[in-house]
Order: C-alpha cells, then structure tokens, then sequence
C-alpha cells in the first residue's frame, strides 16, 4: 500500500506532491457554523417550485441540456437587474457549478503556465489552489494588522509583482472586510491584467457598500463573480456565477467542458432565481446575527473583526485550535482558518448564534 503510495506520489504533477485537498471537515454537529452556509433551509414553496421544474426536466434528460444556458442566464439578468438596477445583457454573464468552477474557468483561460496571480492574504484558499491547479504562479499579497486594503497599497503591489491576474474578494473571506471602489479601480488601473472581483457575499454588506458591478461598463478586463451558496441558501445545488464583457464570456466558453451546467441544475436555479425574495428573505435577519455576534463576541474581550458578510473573524484567542476543539465539544462547528489566534463564526439562526455565543463564554471562563 505504502508503495503504491509512493509510485503515485511520483507521478503526481510537482506542484501537488505536497499538497492537501481543500475541506473543512464535515463533521455530524448540532451546531454547524463552519462553511458560511445560510442555515435556513427552503421555503416550503420553494422547495416545491424547484422540485416541479426537475421533474419537468426528467424525461428529457436523455438529451444533453441547452449548452449556451440561456434561460439561466436570463433569469441572472433579470435577478440582478431587480436587485442592482443595472440592466446586463445575457451576453455578458456566465455559469458553472459553484464559483469555485466559474473561478477555474477564469484561470484556465487566462491564467497558465507562465502567467501569475496575485492575491491579499489572508483571503479565501480556493484562488490560491485554482491558481496551482492550472499551472498558474500564485503570488501571496498582503492586507494591513487590521484585514484592511488601501488603494496605494493595492496599487504598489500590483506595480511590484505586475500579475497577470488579480484577486479581488470583498467583503474577504475570512475577514468579512469590503473593499472601496477605490481599491478596485486602482487596482483597474495599475494593473494590465485580468481583475475578479470575488462578490460572494455581497448580499451581506452593510448599507453604502458598492459593488463592483457599476465598474463593468467599458472595463474589458473586469470581472465580478457572485453565487448562489450563501445567501441564496442553495449551496447544494452547486450555481455560480459572473458578469464581465461579452468578450471575456467568449474566453471562458473556449476552456469549460460542453454541457458543464446539465438540465437539472439549470431548472432548479431557475426555479430558484423565480423565488429569490422568498430566498433572500433571511438576509436581514443573518445580518442582525452577524452584529450580535461581533457585539458578544466583543463583550467577552476577544477582537472581532468588523464584518460585512454572514461570518465573523475573531482575535485575542490564546491557542485557537484549543479553542477550536472546546467548542466542538459544546456542539458548535466554527472554522480555524489558520490564521493564529483567530477563528471565524457564520452567522447562524438565533438559537444557533446563542448556542455559540454560551459556549464561546463558557470556554473562555
Ligand atoms: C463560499 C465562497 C465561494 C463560493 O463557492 P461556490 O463554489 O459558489 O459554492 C466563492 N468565493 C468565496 C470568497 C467564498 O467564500
């Protein structure tokens, strides 16, 4: 066994000889508040809306699905036309499965072999392991003591490392902090790359937050990549999405597998999109537990980091994987993110936000 390990180890590309897949465990907890999942399950009409349309979809399947998702990518249009005012032509958005896929359909056509990425760190893991897994140089920028990004300090860094690529995630997971349009138009502009801006919790911001959306006009090498696994509570049925120049769609079409999007998950998002009050109705309420969190959190003397999204960064923790360990015998899952001193929370309902805040207070006595 052992052996074959080695001879496999051996074949394996250099670049992952080392490495590890990426996972939070899934572990069996009363309380799960590791994955930045939004807890509430679907309405019950909704459920049954998305349950119609796959059984609509059910004698069909013996055909490959519609390759160019167009209705999918109308019913995006017309979702972010409701919610932003911006008015996208179906040309300009794109699918796959979860934004991890839409991210390495980005690297693969634009990244490479030779080609660089530059993101902030700490950020989210999955761009700095989509970089490796296309081949693509991972270059590891920084943020302030704070999480923070400032514009002159985006711009010196894209002018030192001159990416071919950049990494945007605002609000950043794990920090929960969001960027200024400064940031990124500086960014924009000192760099003559591809830019994504990773908004995959852009429906948590706190009022007067942008989003990168109102920069597409007229900016080619920017992209905004959103999902539907967080906010949209349907991180199990795998969508996500962005919205970039028709030119850039063309890119990508070249390097995803025809068919990525089969029948069924195109129907169900549709279904979803159809329902997305019902779906974002939580929203509100996720951000009200996100405050009460930092407020708790705070009120027990460890550092919360000021969060815009549905999960909270917080500091002051002696030995976090201690700690990590002592809630998870009170049933409560939360994320080490490796950073030390630190873990981060999601925002769960009200009786999973208290069953954390009691038992972060309890270990900490
Ligand atoms: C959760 C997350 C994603 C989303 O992943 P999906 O593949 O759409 O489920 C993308 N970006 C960031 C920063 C995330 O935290």
């Amino acid at each position: 066994m052992s052996d074959s390990r080695e001879v496999v180890r051996g074949l394996l590309r250099p670049q992952f000889r080392e490495a590890t897949p990426y996972g939070a465990p899934q572990l069996d907890v009363a309380v799960a508040l590791n994955t930045n999942e939004n807890p509430f399950e679907l309405p019950l009409e909704v459920a049954e809306a998305v349950a119609g349309a796959l059984r609509e979809q059910v004698p069909h399947l013996n055909r490959y699905p519609d390759r160019e998702f167009t209705g999918l990518r109308k019913a995006l249009a017309a979702y972010l036309q409701a919610q932003t005012g911006l008015s996208l032509p179906i040309e300009s958005l794109w699918a796959a499965n979860g934004s991890n896929e839409v991210l390495q359909h980005i690297m693969m056509a634009f990244g490479g072999p030779g080609r660089s990425a530059l993101g902030f760190v700490p950020s989210y893991s999955m761009h700095e392991l989509i970089s490796v897994a296309t081949g693509t140089q991972w270059i590891a920028g920084r943020r302030d003591e704070h999480f923070d990004l400032t514009a002159a300090d985006a711009r010196a860094q894209v002018q030192e490392h001159d990416p071919d690529i950049v990494f945007l995630c605002t609000p950043n997971n794990p920090s929960g902090t969001a960027l200024g349009v400064d940031v990124i138009e500086a960014v924009l502009a000192a760099s003559r790359g591809i830019v994504v801006v990773d908004e995959a919790y852009v429906e948590f911001v706190r009022p007067g937050t942008p989003s990168a959306l109102a920069l597409l006009g007229g900016q080619p090498r920017l992209i905004v990549s959103r999902t539907m696994s967080k906010a949209f509570a349907f991180a199990g049925a795998r969508l996500g999405y962005l919205a970039a120049d028709p030119a850039v769609i063309d890119g990508l079409r070249i390097v995803r597998l025809p068919y990525h999007l089969s029948s069924l998950t195109q129907a169900a998002a549709r279904a979803a999109l159809e329902h997305s009050d019902a779906l974002l109705a939580n929203v509100e309420e996720l951000k009200s537990q996100r405050d009460r969190i930092v407020e708790g959190i705070a009120s027990l003397g460890l550092t919360p980091v000021p969060s815009d999204a549905n999960f909270v960064l917080f500091g002051g923790l002696s030995d976090a994987p201690a700690t990590w360990q002592a809630l998870l015998e009170h049933g409560v899952l939360v994320r080490d993110v490796g950073i030390p001193g630190h873990l981060r929370v999601t925002a769960g309902t009200e009786a999973e936000t208290t069953a954390f805040l009691n038992a972060l207070a309890a270990v900490q006595r």
